[in-house]
């Protein structure tokens, strides 16, 4: 490869102001945002401040006060591609106030959002600023969205970000460190379709069966039907992803991480009826059961034939059933052979010695909102084992090589994509 003085320069800044970079975490860290309540304008002031001081532009771009969302965008000193930045500022609450700490010990950053997704967040923002500093040597255009609400849905966050600011923050390839592991890339995830199913009868005496059919027997038939029907059927892919996720490496990366039995549950719809309530008494038959389910679907499988399927069995059943449409969304997909995932592996691999692999996620995140859109996205972010955790923190060593990542593999789309 040649030589090129001002990636080298990025480069050699990893080094210098390593400690620069840990002080904003931390900082960003003991700057409360919990969601709920979801008020984050503490930890969106942080950002502000550190750009401010950077002198780097950004503003804020809220749909509720308590809401702000940091967005910035800058052009470089040439035509060339649009690369978009996101990360969410909110975390799940923490378990005390310990969670706003922000300590540093043992090699680790600890803190409620360390992991999901602070670390991955602060790296966005600091390669928005860093590059903003040699902006004259980057072609292209780059934007960062730092948005206050994704753990709650993002309709106030990501989602209003593009219905309000589309050419703004559209772009051509989305890059966002939520956590995944650094031995992975995540470039695909799943859809949902949650319902509540209710059936009702007139009841009566449990000895009385012959006036009144037992809501709670047609709940578990229904169960039943639908577990028999939806759980675990295969998703059929494009031949080149299929390919991608059933490696032996593929499957023993995500096993390792994931738990045994992680492999095909990627590759299958899942179907999970989570609460059954039914009944008052042993002796009694309810007038009333009903039972909340969450359908996890991947690309591959029909996302509207899945509803028909649902509203089948409850018709079949006499059973109402209402969709919970906060919850049900379609899954999403990037292209998993792109030049941003080779850049991303690329400098995952230089970093860390070990090269990541494409993989799809479990649960849901803001990229899906730049894939429906066919705009890329990709995850690359610390490790995902202690989110939510009382003990959730990132080491200093991964959180250095998100950073990395993020900052060399956004110099080089921008910068390779421009000589395409
Ligand atoms: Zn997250």
């Amino acid at each position: 490869m040649m030589s090129d003085p001002v990636r080298e320069a990025l480069v050699q800044r990893l080094e210098t102001d390593a400690e620069e970079a840990i002080a904003f975490l931390r900082g960003f860290l003991r700057s409360r945002s919990a969601n709920p309540p979801g008020d984050t304008t503490e930890a969106a002031d942080h950002i502000g401040a550190y750009l401010d001081k950077a002198g780097a532009p950004w503003r804020f771009e809220a749909a509720a006060p308590h809401l702000p969302n940091v967005v910035g965008t800058f052009e470089g000193g040439r035509s060339g591609k649009h690369l978009v930045l996101n990360g969410h500022i909110d975390v799940f609450p923490p378990l005390d106030e310990t969670g706003w700490s922000g300590d540093r010990r043992d090699g680790k950053i600890f803190g409620r959002g360390a992991a999901d997704m602070k670390a991955g967040t602060a790296a966005a923002v600091l390669t928005y600023a860093w590059l903003h500093d040699i902006r004259d040597k980057l072609p292209g255009k780059l934007t960062l969205t730092a948005v206050s609400d994704e753990q709650t849905g993002g309709a106030l966050g990501t989602r209003w970000l593009l219905e309000t600011l589309r050419d703004e923050v559209l772009g051509d390839c989305c890059l966002n460190g939520e956590p995944s592991g650094l031995n992975n890339v995540r470039f695909m995830e799943k859809g949902t379709r949650r319902y509540l199913i209710t059936v009702r009868a007139p009841g009566g005496h449990g000895g009385y069966p012959h006036l009144s059919r037992n809501p709670n027997k047609i709940i578990a038939t229904i169960i039943s039907e639908l577990d028999r029907r939806l759980h675990m059927r295969p998703a059929t892919l494009p031949e080149n992803i299929a390919r991608l996720l059933t490696t032996p490496e593929a499957i023993a990366t995500l096993e390792a991480g994931m738990g045994p039995g992680a492999a095909d549950v990627v590759r299958s719809m899942t179907f999970n009826p989570g609460v059954v309530k039914g009944g008052l008494k042993v002796n009694q038959i309810p007038h009333e059961c009903s039972v909340e389910i969450d359908i996890r679907i991947p690309v591959g499988i029909d996302f509207d034939k899945v509803h028909e399927e649902v509203v089948e069995v409850c018709t079949k059943n006499d059973a109402e059933w209402e969709l919970i449409a906060t919850h049900s969304y379609p899954g999403s997909l990037a292209d998993p052979e792109s030049l941003m995932m080779t850049i991303i592996r690329d400098n995952a691999e230089a970093a860390t010695g070990k090269r990541p692999i494409p993989m799809s996620s479990l649960g849901g995140s803001d990229s899906r909102y730049w894939r429906w859109e066919n705009v890329p996205a990709y995850l690359y972010g610390p490790s995902p084992v202690t989110m939510g955790r009382a003990d959730e923190h990132v080491t200093e060593a991964e959180y250095l090589a998100v950073l990395r990542v993020h900052l060399l593999s956004s110099y080089d789309y921008l910068t390779q994509s421009a000589d395409q």
